[in-house]
């Protein structure tokens, strides 16, 4: 049986569990009957469209939603899994090919609208078609007494009975008596292993800063943190070993780990730091699957994460005694270039990459927020909450300035370029920095140029990175390092829009002391 990572990557093409997710799907797939209550939004269809992979036999997926049925069946099926329908908007031939797969014991998973357990030849295709798990998305239609009850929701108990197969049931309604209802109807009484579980962590503070020395960064923040078990992710390899030297030589039990280390070696390190009070592990993301310490006090990225799923796992590992634990994420122009050119580059198909690369812009709009982060955070994932108190911004709100004009400006540099010249260059020719390269392409004739003296270089970085963050501009993957407009530009260019920058990564930028190298 391939386990629920590899397929979650292979076949969903996520590089992460949402929160949640990992209980879910691991109790499904060892069949046990199951009620999970997720947030609309929260990922439940990935809750039985991965267990039923890793099953034998069928898994029946009963919901109420053709449309989204249909959306599901066809995802489904351009990731390569056996997945069809059954509901009344199929053409004959859709039908018969559903038909066909069932007999030859291709299908995994079968969609169907309540309506059609009301039929016996149902039931009895359902008898001989190998099904293996009941999933029943919605499952609060059950509920008489809710405004979306739908009496043929109520067959689904017999249906689990006559089959002998273990049935999940997903709902974003999370009251009690709802609860109870679909226990009684769906469970026939017997009460099911539940995950009702809110996705915040409020013990967890949540920072984000703008890359500026990062080795310096990382080293202050453990500076702070004296004797308290932490880890430190970085993007390479090559980054932990150097890091975990640096916080040694300050002082700190640290070390590295990373795929490439040894088995053991990497065990040792892994029952070190379960063992010993205080270590820092700078690590890439292969630590931490099998690391269950309750109180690790600190999480640091020294690299932006790859996704906002990944995000909220890695941080998700600090804390979980309970007490008070800080994370803290840098994120720069290079970690955008890095994780931009991965998703550009890999052999994913366009649509897929496409969504890569709006998962990455969430997570950037995290780290450019104006408002609370916690609040963004869990409105990704379906939750709605007031400001928490406890990350940065609440701390300190940030102070935003109009940058529409800066932007334009920077926009028309780029443009004025033919679209194929890096950041460096760009603000070479916005301060009016007559560089050899600069005279030689003939850019100090620009209109463009030096138009952009009122910031310093700094903070041009600083004005580049948040319109990297914004999506206003992408590296260009056919050529290094070259920056191009986006659409969701366009109207900021055309004076249509316009657009707020953070001023306190101006300021910090243009306060930093040179970088040590
Ligand atoms: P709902 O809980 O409302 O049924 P869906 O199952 O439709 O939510 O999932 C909502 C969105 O989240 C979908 O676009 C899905 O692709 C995405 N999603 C689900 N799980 C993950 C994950 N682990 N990583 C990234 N995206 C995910
Ligand atoms: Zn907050």
């Amino acid at each position: 049986m391939p386990s629920p990572d590899a397929l979650l990557s292979s076949v969903f093409g996520f590089d992460a569990f949402r929160p949640g997710q990992r209980e879910i799907v691991d109790a499904v797939a060892a069949g046990e009957n199951t009620l999970a209550i997720m947030p609309t939004g929260g990922g439940k269809s990935l809750c039985y469209q991965l267990p039923a992979l890793c099953r034998d036999g069928i898994t029946v997926v009963i919901s109420p939603l053709i449309a989204l049925m249909r959306d599901q069946v066809r995802g489904l099926r351009e990731a390569g899994v056996e997945a069809g329908a059954l509901t009344s908007g199929n053409t004959e031939e859709e039908t018969d090919a559903v038909f066909s797969a069932i007999d030859e014991g291709r299908l995994k998973l079968l969609y169907m609208a309540p309506e059609r357990l009301a039929s016996g030849g149902t039931e009895r295709l359902l008898r001989r078609a190998a099904v293996s798990l009941v999933a029943v998305d919605e499952a609060h239609c059950v509920s008489q007494w809710g405004h979306d009850f739908r009496p043929d929701y109520l067959r689904i108990g017999a249906l689990r009975q006559t089959l002998g197969v273990p049935l999940a049931a997903f709902t974003a309604t999370a009251d009690e008596e709802t609860r109870e209802e679909i226990v009684a109807r769906l469970f026939d009484g017997a009460p099911p292993r539940l995950f009702l579980r809110g996705f915040d962590r409020p013990n967890i503070h949540l920072a984000f800063a703008a890359k500026d020395n990062p080795r310096r960064q990382i080293l202050a923040f453990a500076a702070a943190r004296k004797e308290q078990a932490g880890i430190v992710y970085c993007a390479t390899r090559a980054k932990t070993e150097s890091l975990a030297a640096a916080l040694r030589e300050a002082g700190h039990a640290a070390c590295a780990y990373h795929g490439g280390m040894e088995p053991d070696e990497r065990r040792a390190v892994e029952t070190r730091f379960q063992q010993e009070d205080g270590l820092i592990v700078a690590a890439t993301v292969a630590f931490g699957m099998g690391v269950d310490k309750p109180d690790i006090r600190w999480v640091a990225h020294a690299d932006l994460p790859k996704s906002i799923e990944a995000y909220y796992q890695e941080i998700g590992r600090a804390g979980r005694d309970g007490a008070p634990a800080e994370t803290l994420t840098l994120y720069g122009p290079d970690d955008i270039r890095l994780r931009r050119s991965q998703i550009d580059e890999g052999l994913a198909p366009p649509e897929r990459k496409a969504a890569d690369h709006a998962r990455l812009n969430t997570l950037l709009g995290l780290a450019e927020s104006l408002g609370c982060r916690r609040q963004r955070l869990l409105k990704y994932f379906g939750e709605e909450s007031e400001p928490c108190g406890n990350c940065d911004l609440c701390g300190r709100p940030a102070e935003v300035f109009d940058g529409t004009e800066a932007v334009r400006k920077a926009l028309s540099a780029i443009l004025r370029t033919g679209e194929s010249f890096g950041a460096g260059h760009l603000i070479d020719i916005l301060t009016g920095n007559e560089t050899d390269k600069v005279r030689q392409r003939g850019h100090d004739g620009l209109p463009t140029f030096g138009v952009g003296r009122e910031f310093d270089r700094r903070q041009w970085q600083a004005i580049f990175r948040q319109m990297m963050g914004h999506d206003l501009v992408r590296p260009d993957p056919e050529r290094h390092g070259a920056l191009r407009m986006t659409d969701p530009a366009r109207p900021i260019l055309r004076g249509e829009e316009e657009i707020a920058l953070r001023k306190d990564a101006m300021k910090a930028a243009a306060s930093a002391r040179p970088a040590v190298k």
